[in-house]
């Protein structure tokens, strides 16, 4: 892609995000702050922006980056599960917040890492695992707080088995509570890790010692 050219998107206000939607003519989308568009003096005519060549590509790889970096958790899950004690000692790597994990619902639930690793740690939430019958673990539950249904996943602590396993079951708005207590309880017992920048899921995996 040549420097000087320019790439022409279709943007989409969303006032109470304050962010805008953009979509090239391969129908990629991207995401940007408002502030951002006027820091770098675009206008936006007839619905559309005029990006330079190096904008481009960064807006839009930046999300394709971040979502690769999202997809890290679930892929990973048996190692936070693992390493919980030592996330609960390291709260420099617990002011991480994402959408998968915690509650997610019309009310969402959003914990931090050192909240999902207390729960873990607390293991007040327990299934059997349907292969191999170990305790399993709930990190995410999706569903509606009005009709009570949610989708529930579960991490079997078996090392040997590490099943990654869903159940459909009521008791929404009971997850979304007990996910607000466990991040109230967290906070109250590590305050000093808001204090601390939020990391990607890559660094934070890194950092985590071999077993
Ligand atoms: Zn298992």
């Amino acid at each position: 892609m040549n420097q000087t050219e320019t790439i022409v998107v279709e943007a989409l206000f969303q006032p109470e995000t304050e962010v805008y939607q953009l979509i090239d003519r391969s129908g990629r989308v991207t995401h940007v702050r408002k502030d951002l568009i006027v820091d770098n003096k675009l206008d936006l005519i007839d619905g559309q922006l005029l990006l330079t060549a190096g904008l481009y590509k960064s807006w839009f790889k930046l999300e394709e980056l971040a979502r690769q970096d999202e997809a890290l958790f679930r892929a990973n899950i048996y190692k936070f599960y693992q390493h919980r004690a030592y996330l609960l000692a390291h709260p420099e790597l617990c002011n991480k917040y994402s959408n998968k994990f915690g509650a997610i619902s019309y009310v969402s639930s959003n914990p931090c890492l050192g909240a999902l690793a207390f729960s873990f740690s607390k293991g007040e939430r327990v299934v059997d695992c349907p292969l191999c019958g170990s305790p399993s673990h709930l990190y995410f539950a999706v569903g509606s707080v009005l009709s009570g249904t949610s989708t529930q996943s579960f991490i079997c602590e078996n090392e040997a088995c590490q099943n990654d396993h869903v159940v459909r079951t009521g008791g929404m708005s009971k997850v979304v509570d007990y996910f607000n207590k466990i991040q109230d309880a967290y906070m109250n017992l590590y305050p000093t890790t808001k204090e601390f920048r939020s990391k990607s899921f890559s660094s934070i995996l890194e950092a985590l010692p071999a077993v």
